[in-house]
């Protein structure tokens, strides 16, 4: 290693733990503190943000990556070091753009309107949150400007959750995902989801132990990985060997159980990151597309799919004897698979999920573009829920406030969540090619074969390759709508027999 990547390493680790130690500040914030805390938590967030970008854009590090150039270009580019000075300067050029005083606002902006939303959210009310949304907007505006003016202003927020995509590019696939989805949403309408076999109830103790059950069967260990309450349920980590996931409960559904499963995904992709990237900026998930990719596959793909099934149902039976007791495994799978348009994303059955992904886009893009007032949003989210699924908003806290995402300002993360709904089933096919028994194992509880694949082609690559490099790699081709939309096909197929 030469002394100039001596520093430069150096002077990113120092970055990295400011990073994290932010990171345990805003877990805490969501899980343990107390809404006392919420002010001067936004400052102290907004003061290590503050001084992580100063550390981070500071011109000696610009120096140092220049110094590099040569080094890096007799590397071998897939190696540790030459991507990690190609992501370094990548995140560098980008970070140097934005003042850290603007940097410092969107951080403390993004807590005050943490909080205001939680309270919003509780009392359904819309007005009470809006001029802190007023000012995510506005801040967000703000930061697009500085850089240079993109094919569209949409396109340097998403940038930041999913480098290299674009808004033309991420329309085009939510049109081809529209068409497709759309007449599946009306037929299975036409059908009818008949009464929910899983209403419970499910006493949240008992939730609680099943859950830690599944998790250890997938690879949770107590050593490395806790488990917590959030309203709105995350993954994050503080180190490779330092993982936090969050769940909610609820008495009548078992949705806190996939939702565990769902971050375990996130979760599991971090802990498999190679170790030898720790505290540089390679550590961690390369996108939140291919990050949603691992989520969906561990909640949808494995959990509600037919073979992990037989190993679930004893278990969840065991656990709530009365709440299953007319229930065989088919219909457990049945009842887990329940197509049902619904108000609550995240509680969303596979169908029906990207249409509340396509909707957030869609408003996210008028208010960057100034196409849709902000007092409008509400009226504008609901007519939307009624086209696309038939559905009526009762009030805006199961309406446009059910999500925390605005209150933080983070606008162009939605999309990733469909892109990585679309990932996971491209790469779930590449698994099942690879692990021809795959099925078999999963009936056994299996999945140390499939964890070892998804971490030997994916995880413990961090951030070393870009997003599109990184999923060519692993599944040998760009992103892919086709095998999505069939997968959903033959899925309904098995379950309801549509035509
Ligand atoms: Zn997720």
């Amino acid at each position: 290693m030469t002394e100039a990547l001596r520093e430069l390493s150096a002077r990113l680790a120092e970055v990295s733990d400011l990073e994290r130690a932010a990171r345990v500040l805003g877990w805490d914030q969501q899980t343990m503190m107390p809404p006392g805390g919420a002010a001067a938590r936004a400052e102290q967030l907004a003061t290590l943000g503050r001084i992580a970008h100063e550390r981070f854009t500071a011109p000696e590090i610009g120096r140092l990556l220049e110094r590099l150039r040569p080094h890096e270009e007799a590397l071998p580019p897939d190696s540790d070091e030459a991507c990690l000075i190609r992501v370094a300067r990548r995140d560098y050029e980008k970070a140097v753009r934005v003042p850290a005083e603007l940097r410092a606002e969107m951080l403390r902006a993004a807590s005050l309107g943490h909080q205001a939303w939680v309270d919003a959210r509780a009392a359904s009310d819309f007005p009470g949150f809006l001029p802190h949304l007023q000012r995510n907007v506005d801040l967000a505006l703000r930061y697009v400007e500085c850089f240079e003016p993109a094919g569209e202003p949409y396109d340097v927020l998403l940038d930041d959750y999913e480098e290299g995509a674009t808004t033309a590019e991420v329309r085009a696939v939510f049109e081809q995902l529209k068409d497709g989805l759309l007449p599946l949403v009306a037929s299975v309408g036409e059908r009818g989801g008949g009464p929910d076999p899983l209403r419970g109830p499910f006493p949240v103790d008992t939730q609680r132990r099943v859950i830690d059950a599944v998790l250890a069967r997938l690879g949770f260990d107590p050593g490395s990985w806790r488990l917590d309450v959030a309203a709105h349920p995350f993954a994050t980590t503080f180190a490779v060997s330092d993982v936090r996931l969050t769940t909610r409960y609820g008495e009548g559904d078992l949705s806190a159980l996939f939702g565990a499963m769902h971050e375990f995904g996130h979760g599991l992709y971090e802990r498999s990151v190679s170790p030898e990237l720790e505290r540089t900026p390679l550590a961690g998930g390369v996108s939140l597309g291919l990050h949603e990719s691992q989520s969906r596959l561990w909640e949808n793909l494995v959990g509600r799919g037919r073979p992990f099934c037989r190993w679930l149902f004893p278990l969840v039976r065991e656990a709530f004897p009365d709440a299953l007791r007319d229930l065989d495994e088919d219909g457990f799978y049945r009842g887990i698979n329940r197509i049902v348009p619904s108000l609550i994303r995240v509680d969303a059955d596979e169908v029906t999920y990207c249409l509340h992904v396509i909707l957030r886009f869609e408003l996210e893009l008028e208010l960057m573009n100034g196409t849709i007032a902000l007092r409008e949003l509400p009226e504008a989210w609901n007519a939307r829920m009624l086209e696309y699924l038939g559905v009526d908003v009762p009030d805006d806290a199961r309406g446009v406030l059910q999500d925390v995402h605005w209150s933080g300002g983070t606008f162009g993360y939605f999309p990733t969540y469909a892109l990585g709904t679309i990932m996971s089933v491209q790469i779930w096919e590449q698994a099942q090619a690879r692990i021809p028994d795959l099925d078999a194992q999963l009936e056994a509880g299996e999945v140390g074969e499939l964890r070892e694949w998804l971490r030997d082609g994916l995880h413990v690559h961090g951030r070393k390759f870009t997003p599109q490099e990184t999923l060519e790699r692993l599944v040998g081709g760009p992103l892919d709508a086709g095998p999505y939309l069939a997968y959903l096909t033959r899925k309904l197929d098995g379950l309801y027999a549509v035509a």
